[in-house]
């Protein structure tokens, strides 16, 4: 059988990600110190950086989860969205935050922006862990962003190829 996992070289560590995610934490928590928010994570791929995001926040924040895709098997967007999974939470009046993990084509943000949109909420922002601003597609504003990186199709902390390497706890990149 193939080790995938001899084709994996490191883009960012552990200790990288750790840094980051407290940043972050900082930045989002002096904006909604005291204002009620409804955080919204994209599955699968955030459920990793959400997780370890919000015990950073110590805020007591609502969370939620939709799944979208817009993925085929490989590594190149269908440039189509699909919700495979909806929100429980209402929308209405809140102080919503979208958790992402990647911005790649920009395609499903957009798409999950202007789907809340409508549903008329207090404000509505973006907080992405990785952008690959050189892919977009669609403009795209992250109010909150982790990394910005070249080209590259990455896996780990949460995010995958084909299911695999979400355990990884550095974000490594496909060589
Ligand atoms: P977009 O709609 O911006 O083109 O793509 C966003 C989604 O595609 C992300 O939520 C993520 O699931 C997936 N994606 C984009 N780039 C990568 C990548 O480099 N690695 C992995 N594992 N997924 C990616």
């Amino acid at each position: 059988m193939l080790d995938m996992s001899a084709k994996l070289k490191v883009l960012l560590t552990e200790t990288e990600i750790r840094q980051t995610v407290v940043r972050l934490a900082a930045e989002i928590r002096r904006d909604y110190e005291n204002k009620e928010l409804l955080l919204i994570g994209i599955l699968k791929g955030s459920f990793i950086f959400l997780a370890d995001l919000v015990r950073e926040l110590g805020l007591p924040v609502e969370i939620d989860f939709i799944k979208l895709s817009s993925y085929y098997s490989g590594t190149e967007t269908s440039g189509k969205v699909k919700m495979e999974l909806g929100l429980k939470a209402k929308v209405k009046g809140k102080h919503v935050l979208v958790v992402e993990d990647i911005i790649d084509t920009g395609t499903t943000v957009s798409f999950l922006l202007n789907y809340l949109k409508q549903k008329e909420p207090a404000s509505l922002k973006l907080c992405a862990l990785i952008d690959k601003p050189s892919r977009h597609r669609v403009p795209v504003h992250i109010d909150y962003l982790g990394f910005t990186i070249p080209d590259r199709f990455i896996v780990g902390y949460g995010t995958d190829w084909g299911e695999k390497f979400r355990y990884l706890k550095d974000i490594c990149y496909i060589d």
